[in-house]
């Protein structure tokens, strides 16, 4: 009774899913698994994915790793929200922050008492009422364990896989080096017994994690798991990334930069800035992509760009028999809010909570699958978002966005905020009411009425009210040094 029917753990891969995955459960079960990671380093990892998100601080919290090594180790930078611009209008720009806008109260948010506030010509901006925002605009960045700020970070993808692998070699996590060439199954089950390495190694697991990236060689080349296409939502399905030399101090946030079919970020790390044109290869060639990102790149460049595909979606099982897909192999939808290290992250502390140690049954995948596909799917809405409350109809591409049919899910939630004013967060979904806001507002969606809590108050008590909040994050702010000042004292690494 109650034996543990799993134990032996094989992870396929070593890029920041793998080593992730290796993190959280080294971690938490260590001393109840065999662990063992497989990668290889003739197909090397996807070398992209440097901006996170502030869940990124709660893995780290959860997994014990110090703030500073980290940053040392990575290079990386502070990271309070990302900056888009040209999306609605060309021209426009707007900051989609990790702040809390102003003080909620259990009627609702603080943005309906700001609506009114607008009205009489006493408002201001949104963001004048979010630390993180101003912070951000300004370039300054402080934090300290008494410090209530809310952010992420920039960190360097390649240095962050070494840093993670080095913790999890501490704790016994075992790494092989080599390619999987056989997935050897169970021809009753189907499930997963072994990987047949070139080497003639063969790797025996009870449970298999698929951190091979895109060409899923587990769950899709061996388990046929299907995938469920999103393009027609999504229609980018290109990147081209290069990095530079920086030109100036680093920014506190991310920048994304809408051009005529797709968009650019731009990410600024310790050492290095990194550079990604995304497009849409029905409206712009690789060749016309390699010239738009060489005219717009500013700084030396570091390395040849380079061409990454993908097809936006989601595999239809990230759990299948025995085997769990993290990271590319499990999906993918664009990095425009930065959210696949996340998913990796709650998707690995996920199977730390619901470990199979009874072994693996359909119940259990099911509940899990569930989870993951309902968390992605408010992902996708979110960033769908973008692309469909624009005015632009300057280029082909952003006329198709502009009349594309979307889920029925974010039309509802469009509709809501057009008509009445109201966003809000369902409980499993990542991104917060303020964070629906800042979008819906810096996409132009403008709400036809809001709450009128605001008129509870005179106008005397409104200005004190919005006064207080904007006193308070200029007297806090006033204090605070430059980002790159307080990086260079914190974190810096000198280049060897
Ligand atoms: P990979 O990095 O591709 O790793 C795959 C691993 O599998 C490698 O170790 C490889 O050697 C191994 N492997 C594959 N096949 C075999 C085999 N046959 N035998 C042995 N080993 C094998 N996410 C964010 O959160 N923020 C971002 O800003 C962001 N930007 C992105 C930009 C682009 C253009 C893209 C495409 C993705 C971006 N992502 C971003 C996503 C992010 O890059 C990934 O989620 C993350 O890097 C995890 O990748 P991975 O580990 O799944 O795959």
């Amino acid at each position: 009774m109650n034996a543990q029917k799993v134990r032996k753990v094989v992870i396929a891969g070593g890029g920041t899913a793998g080593w992730i995955a290796a993190t959280a459960l080294s971690r938490f079960l260590g001393p109840l698994l065999d662990i063992t990671l497989v990668e290889s380093d003739d197909i090397g990892t996807v070398g992209v994915g440097e901006a996170t998100i502030p869940t990124h601080r709660t893995f780290h919290y959860l997994t014990g790793i110090d703030e500073r090594e980290f940053m040392r180790a990575t290079k990386a930078t502070f990271k309070l929200g990302i900056a888009f611009e040209n999306w609605a209008r060309l021209g426009d720009r707007y900051i989609h922050s990790f702040g809390q806008i102003g003080k909620p109260n259990w009627m609702g948010e603080f943005y309906n008492i700001w609506m009114l506030a607008k009205d009489r010509g006493i408002g201001g901006e949104l963001g004048d009422y979010c630390f993180e925002l101003r912070a951000a605009e300004e370039g300054k960045f402080f934090t300290s364990e008494q410090a209530k700020t809310n952010y992420a970070y920039h960190l360097d993808a390649s240095l962050y896989a070494a840093y993670l692998r080095q913790k999890c070699e501490g704790r016994g996590v075992r790494r092989v080096e080599g390619l999987i060439e056989r997935v050897e199954q169970d021809p009753e089950s189907g499930f997963i017994r072994a990987l047949h390495l070139k080497s003639g190694e063969a790797i025996e697991g009870d449970l298999f994690i698929d951190c091979t990236g895109f060409r899923g060689v587990l769950i899709e080349q061996t388990l046929e798991t299907g995938y469920e296409d999103w393009s027609h939502w999504l229609p980018t399905d290109s990147a081209l990334a290069v990095q530079t030399r920086a030109t100036g101090p680093a920014l506190p946030y991310t920048r994304a930069i809408a051009h005529h079919a797709g968009w650019r970020w731009r990410i600024p790390l310790q050492h290095r800035v990194g550079n990604g044109l995304v497009f849409c290869s029905e409206y712009m060639s690789p060749d016309e992509a390699h010239d738009l990102l060489a005219q717009q790149v500013e700084g030396e460049r570091l390395s040849e760009p380079r061409l990454i595909r993908y097809k936006t979606g989601r595999r239809k099982k990230v759990w299948n028999k025995n085997c769990i897909a993290l990271g590319l192999s499990s999906g993918f939808v664009e990095p425009l809010e930065s959210t696949s290290i996340h998913l990796i992250q709650i998707n690995a502390t996920r199977l730390v909570q619901q470990f199979p140690f009874a072994g693996c049954s359909e119940a259990i995948s099911n509940h899990f699958n569930a989870q993951a596909e309902r968390e992605l799917e408010k992902i996708r809405d979110f960033i769908i978002l973008h692309y469909k409350a624009t005015e632009r109809e300057d280029s082909p591409f952003w006329k198709a966005q502009k009349d594309a049919v979307v889920p029925d899910s974010l039309s509802q939630r469009i509709a809501l905020f057009r008509e009445n004013g109201l966003v809000y967060r369902d409980p499993d979904e990542l991104f917060l009411t303020d964070s629906w806001l800042q979008v819906m507002l810096g996409q132009r969606i403008d709400p036809k009425g809001y709450h009128h809590m605001g008129r509870l108050m005179t106008d005397d008590q409104m200005d004190m009210v919005l006064n207080g909040i904007r006193n308070n994050i200029n007297k806090a702010l006033e204090k605070m040094p430059s980002h790159q000042d307080f990086v260079d004292q914190y974190c810096r690494v000198d280049e060897a």
